[in-house]
């Protein structure tokens, strides 16, 4: 069996969450951070609270560059 990617060195598999300077509309918090994130649908970037995890915004984004994954739902659409 061939292996497409090897097994990752970390024992923990982390993104790293940029800090927005925005105010959580639903606990008031200032911990709002925005990251992306692979959905069925594919890629997006994300504004969530850290405190409550209030999703301000969830955005369609590009596939990041060294990514060749194409999600499954992406075959469903209607031609
Ligand atoms: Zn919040």
């Amino acid at each position: 069996m061939t292996m497409l990617f090897g097994r990752p060195g970390e024992t923990e598999l982390s993104v790293t969450r940029t800090d927005l300077d925005e105010t959580c509309p639903s606990c008031g918090s200032g911990a709002v951070q925005g990251y992306p994130l692979l959905e069925v649908t594919g890629w997006c970037l994300v504004a969530r609270c850290a405190d409550c995890l209030h999703v301000l915004r969830r955005e369609p984004s590009p596939t990041p560059f060294g990514f060749s994954y194409v999600p499954y739902s992406a075959h469903l659409k209607e031609l």
